[in-house]
């Protein structure tokens, strides 16, 4: 259908730009209002000439992208252009990186240009992904005679400034930082100072970032959270905690939802729980507790340090769950391994009325791998595309052939794989290559290897879990070649670490860590545990000569996994019959896995192992991964 436009008669000035005024959002929206613009433009001829009428002329036509060649040669009939007349079409080009060239070929052809035209051209160069060619635009600038009083102000500074961030030149970010504090541009301007801190950030100067936060004139809670970010964003946890602390003690600001919500990612990025709490504490003192995004942090923190009852707190405690909220619950339970609860839970929300999209999804999907609920999944993964009418997407996939190759049903996995219509990403190909390596598949194993290989090929899990597979099934000579091109390509692997929180101090182990003050009672507590587990008919797992994780000198000392050190310091250092709660930062070995369902049985503990991949709950020798991860 299309649109109808309103009809105009013009005798006057005045009537024509009534008539621009209701046209401006007609033909923004919707490239059918096109003549009723042209059939203006013409009534103005008739009129006596007026610049201030041609620029907004002008600016109605450059409004729709269809426009834009009658607005340009709208320009060239206009008698005495004058550099907003210029400025209006070059903003409107710059908008498309397909009209960079014509905005630039206006923009050489002004008479005189002005700081909007100079801060439009260079941005537009910054946008479309041409940072430098922005700065070299920005240094000509200042080099024309004139422009440094009349161009040369916040405006085209900040301009210049998001190029050196995009570009990642810190050199030319300096540069520019010693310009502007020199003649004094943007001196008491917020904006200017918080972009000339994301620059260095982003070029990964966080400390100088720093610097210039503690030098802003005013610094409020907008400021300090992005502070605060800068430091999590630059993996400076520590700091970024540490700030957030001086911002409640000194700061004279009170952080707001957006605040919390960034420190809760961040302890549940790094596992750091107790911090987490004591945040949640102040949360719910300082009545931020409604804001939905902080809530939602909290649900996603709880989930990642894998305490479910915490998490179910905050969700009932909710006054409206709303998607995002649903999702952490359901994922959160999918991760921590019960997936009957995630499911129990999805079909609450079903009720709820809330349309699930396709990250829920994935969170329902997840949980029904972690189940083996082969027939469930794929009912669920149909339902996706035919209930709901949204397209799978490459995790949905991912998560479907987790389900198929953890349960082996490699036929109907690669049968999947050769009918997808988007391309698999590393998810995929990473977790049929985890279900390979459970049930010994060498042919699709090299396929999935290959194709990891190809994504990402400096990643050292891909060639560890091949060596593992070929191990595992005899074939050394090809672990060896593994072995070869890691090492030819310079991969090494990274060094295992876990770490367990007692008293408010996180410990951390390293394989074969004597460093640690009560190393002498945890290696006694090992060989008299060790001593009982032979009992139980424990015999060390040696298939897994090529660990994941450890350093291989110490191969032989799979005893002393730093998982196993860190469970037999938590069994030391924590009341008797309390949880104990591990961290890794890979993926836990098969051995410490057979290991620690026996030390939950024999210690009388409940062990809570968060390793890069998902969480393993132990309990009375069983694990509630079931043997699969
Ligand atoms: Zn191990
Ligand atoms: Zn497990």
């Amino acid at each position: 259908m299309k649109a109808k436009s309103p009809s105009f008669s013009i005798t006057t000035a005045s009537q024509l730009h009534d008539a621009i005024d209701r046209l401006l959002p007609l033909l923004r929206a919707d490239a059918a209002h096109l003549p009723a613009a042209r059939s203006l433009a013409s009534a103005a001829a008739a009129l006596p000439p007026s610049t201030l009428l041609s620029n907004r002329l002008l600016h109605l036509l450059s409004c729709h992208p269809a426009s834009l060649p009658d607005a340009i040669s709208f320009l060239s009939s206009i008698p005495n252009p004058d550099p907003c007349s210029y400025n209006t079409l070059i903003a409107a080009l710059s908008r498309s990186p397909r009209h960079l060239a014509p905005a630039r070929a206006l923009f050489d052809r002004m008479p005189h240009r002005d700081h909007f035209s100079w801060s439009a051209i260079v941005s537009a160069y910054s946008r479309h992904g041409q940072p430098l060619d922005a700065l070299a635009l920005y240094r000509r600038m200042q080099q024309e005679p004139g422009n440094a009083a009349a161009a040369d102000n916040e405006f085209t500074a900040s301009s210049a400034l998001a190029a050196a961030t995009a570009a990642r030149c810190a050199r030319a970010g300096r540069e520019l930082h010693c310009h502007v504090a020199r003649r004094g541009i943007g001196a008491g301007d917020a904006v200017m100072w918080s972009a000339l801190a994301d620059m260095y950030a982003k070029c990964g100067r966080v400390d100088d970032a720093r610097r210039v936060f503690d030098g802003m004139p005013v610094r409020d809670v907008v400021s300090w959270t992005a502070m605060v970010e800068r430091y999590f964003d630059a993996r400076h946890g520590g700091e970024g905690f540490r700030l957030f602390l001086d911002m409640l003690r000194t700061g004279g600001v009170r952080p707001n939802g957006f605040t919390y919500a960034g420190v809760l990612r961040a302890c549940a990025e790094l596992a750091a729980e107790s911090l987490g709490r004591q945040v949640h504490g102040r949360m719910s003192k300082s009545s931020i507790g409604d804001s939905c995004f902080a809530e939602s942090a909290l649900l996603h923190m709880y989930s990642k340090c894998g305490d479910m009852e915490s998490v179910v707190r905050v969700f009932e405690g909710l006054t409206e769950a709303d998607m995002v909220s649903w999702t952490a619950m359901i994922s959160g339970y999918a991760q921590n391994g019960q997936p009957e609860e995630a499911l129990r839970y999805f079909d609450k929300f079903l009720r709820s009325g809330i349309r699930p999209d396709h990250v829920m999804f994935v969170g329902v999907l997840s949980a029904c791998a972690h189940a083996g609920l082969v027939d469930k999944g794929l009912e669920v993964f149909h339902l996706i595309k035919d209930e709901y009418g949204i397209a799978h997407t490459a995790d949905h996939y991912a998560c479907v052939i987790d389900l198929l190759s953890r349960s082996g049903q490699f036929d109907r996995a690669e049968e999947m794989i050769n009918k997808m219509t988007i391309k698999p990403n590393k998810f995929l190909w990473a977790s049929l290559l985890g279900g390979c390596r459970i049930h010994k598949n060498v042919h699709l194993a090299r396929r999935a290897a290959e194709a990891l290989f190809e994504i990402e090929p400096e990643n050292p899990a891909t060639y560890v879990t091949l060596a593992n597979i070929y191990a595992s099934v005899g074939l050394f000579d090809e672990v060896e070649g593994v072995r070869n091109i890691m090492e030819s390509k310079g991969i090494t692997k990274m060094p295992a670490s876990s770490w367990i929180e007692v008293g408010r101090r996180v410990h951390v182990f390293l394989v074969g860590d004597k460093s640690h003050p009560r190393a002498e009672e945890i290696y006694v507590l090992l060989k008299k545990l060790y001593a009982k587990m032979r009992e139980e008919g424990y015999v060390a797992d040696t298939g897994f000569v090529l660990h994941d994780v450890e350093d291989e000198q110490k191969e032989h000392d799979i005893g002393h996994h730093s998982e196993r050190l860190a469970v037999a310091f938590g069994i030391i250092a924590s009341p008797k019959g309390a949880a104990i709660k591990i961290f890794k930062n890979l993926r836990i070995c098969g051995d410490c896995h057979s290991a620690i369902k026996l030390i939950s049985q024999i210690a009388q503990r409940e062990i809570i192992v968060r390793d890069s991949n998902r969480f393993h709950h132990f309990k009375n020798g069983s694990c509630s991964c079931k043997d699969y991860w």
